[in-house]
């Protein structure tokens, strides 16, 4: 039985590396998720109509980039509704939050709860931020491929990037379908993966 695993997307859209992203899952036949920039996506409404066209999630990551732990539970809760307000004028409903560096704190739960939102870590970071070739990300990331799974990568360049550029993440992309296919794994949008999700990040806070 072949088993679903998601990738998703974080700090897009951007004008130059979100078509990209968007061109090789097309490529290659999958549909992922994006939790955006609530910021970005009204400057580039058309970038995430183009993803939500072709299947795409669309998903809340945040109006500004902050940490959770450095902001008041109301901060957190203006922030995300705003975030959700933006999307929803661009015609997107939004179910899944990311938050920046998946910083979860009691205000982010409560925030989530009261504006109906799923928070969402993920299970295997590409630590794309840092800027190291695909080969080494695909390295990284093979070990933590398997049904259930949650990859983490970005479309655009965030706090924190070590790098000016996605064109890495880009040269990811068709391998690492390859990867998880060749495990009998299909790529879905999280919304359509069954189970429990990891709601936080798994580890120590880095990159964006
Ligand atoms: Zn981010």
């Amino acid at each position: 039985m072949s088993g679903k695993l998601s990738l998703t997307f974080d700090d897009g859209p951007d004008p130059v590396w979100t078509p990209r992203v968007l061109d090789v899952l097309e490529e290659v036949g999958v549909r992922a998720t994006f939790f955006v920039v609530a910021t970005l996506a009204e400057r580039h409404p058309s970038l995430l109509r183009r993803a939500s066209g072709a299947g795409h999630e669309i998903a809340l990551h945040c109006t500004r980039h902050l940490r959770h732990d450095r902001m008041t539970a109301s901060e957190i809760y203006a922030d995300a509704e705003k975030g959700l307000r933006v999307l929803g004028k661009l015609g997107h409903d939004a179910g899944d939050w990311r938050t920046p560096w998946g910083v979860v704190t009691g205000g982010t739960k409560k925030a989530a709860e009261d504006l109906g939102l799923r928070l969402v870590g993920w299970t295997a970071d590409s630590e794309d931020w840092r800027g190291e070739p695909s080969k080494v990300m695909l390295s990284r990331l093979a070990p933590g491929i398997g049904p259930g799974g949650v990859v983490l990568m970005h479309d655009g360049v965030g706090p924190g990037s070590l790098r000016d550029g996605c064109g890495e993440t880009v040269e990811l992309l068709a391998p690492l379908v390859s990867l998880c296919r060749s495990r009998d794994l299909e790529p879905v949008p999280l919304g359509e993966l069954s189970g429990v999700l990891p709601d936080r990040n798994p580890g120590p806070v880095a990159g964006v």
